[in-house]
């Protein structure tokens, strides 16, 4: 028994003094991210192994838990804070954040109803109004927080059936020769989460139309044109497309100003996939990645992604609130409050009850930033991913494989003459020997079919010296592999 307490909880000061020891931990940590290896080195298998595989029988003490958490956990952990951390789409806890979370920890407020934490509903109303403004859009857009830019799609194409009229919500969609196909336009490039939503809300994967793209990313709105008036004339329901601003392989922009054209001669939901890139547009001369955007009926950004916000926290705009409300509504009579009418409930807005309060570590990071220090960051990153791909440009035998337009580098080394197949092999074995060593972290990515590594720089402790040490491995890998690979022929 590990308190002396009667609820068997630890005592305050107990919980006190060991919280501010993983405080001082935490800020130790981040301190030194940097000189832990980026990537786990930990194999399939061996985190588990290491722990007890049945619960304890009495309680344990506080001493034995943090014994595992550094010699077994820890190992185990890619470590996302670190400032060389380039693969994916990088992000960051800043303190700020961290706080905010603690405190909601502390809290453990339920904001499912207004009245069951009226701070929680309207600090995320005034939040999310604060971020629309520092974004440049206009007004009339209700914004949630959602857990990630995954489920804020969900809600999009969700609110999108519902408003088409077709009383899904009560009738379903089997047994139904009334209701045509449903088609979901997305550049080739999208992210997987329209798939998974297309999927999850009985569309039919076939029913998610992929449109290509120009020789830079972009979805080509010509093409989207033909194919929602080719759809629409065999009689199909073109339900909703998703831009998107800043596609994950290559944070390519499609142009949002022509889909919205295209798709308001049909009457089709337009929601804008701005997961990682939106945020960029507190960035004054970044202000023209919300372009169209205030013309499009719903809109996903993640703080948690390059805006210094812990995991999770995603924000699903709409400007038709009363579709997504019509979408999820219910009120059994356990819910029914004095304020229901009155008062903003969350729970009509999503598959979610119970919500975290996850508006207050948001909030926080807003203010202790302003919009000076965010754009500041955000700024100072973009120009970090132009000098990388400055380096990259100017050395003989690398190559650039999509324009730099945020903080995200595609490229590739490519030695004159080698064909497709052996640069796949050349680039993935670079990037698996960088990964390997642990002083950086890449990823990858296919572009047409050609094979390409990505530097993503979002990490809020990334300087210079990281993006150097960056190149002086991969440069130092490309070698190794090269000679190596000369002396087993
Ligand atoms: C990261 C990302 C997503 C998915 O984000 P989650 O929050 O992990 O679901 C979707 N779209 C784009 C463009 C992304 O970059």
């Amino acid at each position: 028994m590990n308190s002396a307490s009667a609820t068997g909880d630890l005592s305050p000061d107990e919980f006190r003094t060991a919280a501010h020891a993983a405080v001082d931990w935490i800020a130790d940590y981040l301190e030194s991210s940097g000189e832990y290896p980026v990537r786990s080195r930990v194999a399939p298998g061996d985190v588990r192994a290491a722990l007890p595989s049945v619960p304890p029988q009495h309680g344990e003490s506080l001493d034995s838990m943090l014994r595992d958490f550094h010699g077994t956990i820890m190992p185990g952990i890619t470590h996302w804070n670190h400032p060389a951390f380039f693969a994916y789409f990088a992000n960051s806890a800043s303190y700020p954040g961290i706080l905010g979370e603690l405190l909601t920890a502390g809290l453990n407020a339920n904001g499912m109803l207004w009245v069951t934490s009226p701070a929680v509903t309207e600090l995320e109303e005034v939040t999310l109004d604060w971020l629309r403004q520092l974004m440049g859009l206009g007004e009339g857009w209700f914004g949630q927080i959602t857990d990630t830019a995954s489920i804020s799609t969900f809600y999009a194409l969700a609110a999108a059936r519902e408003r088409a009229g077709l009383d899904i919500r009560t009738k379903g969609m089997a047994a139904r020769p009334d209701v045509p196909r449903l088609r979901v336009y997305c550049s080739e490039h999208a992210h997987s989460s329209i798939d998974k939503a297309v999927i999850a809300l009985g569309l039919g994967h076939e029913n998610l139309v992929k449109i290509p793209a120009d020789e830079q990313f972009r979805l080509l709105p010509d093409a989207f044109a033909a194919a929602i008036a080719a759809d629409a004339a065999a009689g199909y329901i073109p339900l909703a497309v998703v831009p998107c601003v800043g596609t994950t392989s290559t944070t390519s922009i499609d142009p949002v100003v022509d889909v919205v054209r295209i798709a308001r001669q049909y009457g089709c939901w337009v929601h804008v996939d701005a997961a990682y890139g939106g945020v960029a547009a507190i960035v004054p001369e970044l202000q023209y990645l919300m372009d169209g955007v205030d013309g499009a009926d719903s809109l996903v950004v993640n703080p948690h992604k390059w805006l210094f916000t812990p995991m999770d926290c995603s924000v699903f705009y709409t400007r038709d609130a009363r579709a997504l409300k019509q979408a999820f509504t219910l009120l059994p009579e356990y819910l029914v409050t004095s304020t229901s009418t009155e008062a903003t409930n969350l729970m009509d807005y999503g598959i979610q009850l119970g919500r975290r309060f996850r508006a207050l570590k948001l909030w926080m990071v807003l203010r202790a930033f302003g919009r000076d220090g965010l754009a500041e960051r955000i700024r100072f990153h973009c120009e970090l991913a132009r000098e990388f791909a400055g380096m990259v440009h100017f050395e003989g035998g690398w190559e650039l494989t999509a324009p730099v337009t945020l903080s995200l580098v595609c490229f590739r080394r490519a030695p004159e003459g080698a064909n497709e197949e052996a640069i796949a092999r050349l680039n993935a074995a670079i990037m698996e020997r960088v990964n390997a060593r642990g002083r950086v972290y890449l990823s990858h990515t296919k572009l047409a079919s050609r094979y390409t590594l990505r530097l993503a720089i979002g990490n809020i402790r990334t300087d210079r010296e990281h993006i150097e040490l960056a190149w002086r491995e991969l440069r130092e890998a490309a070698q190794f592999v090269e000679t190596s690979g000369e002396r087993r022929e």
